[in-house]
């Protein structure tokens, strides 16, 4: 049995007081449940924050991490940084990332590298298109996604690993994929691990993200293949979050 994992993925969407309001929000309400909470606050608030949740049960995740371990990359952030501020995971190959910052497959492969090899836990986000979904060619673009990491980074190394499926489709668009369109590309997503490692496949937590809300997570947490959520909207509200949390005790 996977343990279940629920991820807020804040974004560029706080500034530094309403990052606390929300984090107190979550440490006041959070209830006891056997299943993990991440928050992916924006890089600058990860110190205090790391700080505010350090006798919690909730983790502190990173939105990106760098694909070098130190040097001249303006602008990026190590996993060794990360690692400093208590940062357990970051997500690597958003959709955001690959679309608005020409996050190739090969760059996400290389962040992959670094967090594994920096001792955080890397969230490999996989998504489609529309047009790639309504032109069939959606199964492949996840799988190219997918293996070109396993390619860089070796099947046993997501044995410490998490992926994510997040149609562009239905990120902040109010669009959900059906229960079972989402199965089906978690189904797809673990055969493809299993082809490499049936141990990982049996191990790895595969998230779901667009447009989770309340009131849809249930019954995309009851699939087989859904081992849980990755949070954008939804997230920014302690209240919205926690409910979505709370989805994993059936
Ligand atoms: C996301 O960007 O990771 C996401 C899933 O966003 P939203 O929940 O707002 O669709």
């Amino acid at each position: 049995m996977r343990r279940g994992l629920a991820i807020g993925n804040w974004k560029m969407n706080v500034d530094r007081s309403s990052a606390m309001v929300l984090v107190n929000a979550i440490v006041a309400k959070i209830p006891e449940i056997n299943a993990d909470l991440v928050i992916c606050p924006p890089y600058l608030y990860i110190p205090e924050i790391s700080e505010k949740i350090a006798n919690t049960s909730i983790i502190c995740g990173a939105q990106n991490v760098a694909a070098h371990s130190t040097g001249a990359y303006t602008g990026e952030i190590s996993a060794a940084m990360l690692k400093e501020f208590d940062c357990k995971y970051a997500i690597v190959g958003h959709s955001e990332r690959r679309q608005f910052y020409a996050d190739t497959n090969l760059a996400v492969a290389e962040r992959f590298c670094q967090a594994i090899s920096g001792g955080i836990i890397p969230i490999l986000s996989t998504s489609e298109t529309l047009e790639e979904r309504e032109n069939g060619t959606a199964f492949d673009v996840i799988a190219e996604q997918i293996n070109t990491v396993i390619d860089k980074a070796g099947i046993e190394s997501f044995m410490n690993a998490v992926i994510s499926y997040e149609p562009l489709w239905a990120i902040g668009t109010g669009k959900t994929a059906t229960d079972q369109q989402a199965q089906d590309v978690h189904y797809f997503i673990r055969q493809l691990i299993a082809s490499k490692s049936q141990k990982v496949a049996d191990k790895i937590q595969i998230l779901y993200g667009g447009s989770v809300k309340p009131e849809n997570a249930q019954k995309l947490l009851a699939m087989p293949d859904i081992d849980g959520v990755l949070v954008g909207g939804a997230s920014l509200n302690a209240d919205s979050f926690l409910k979505i949390y709370s989805s994993f005790q059936k």
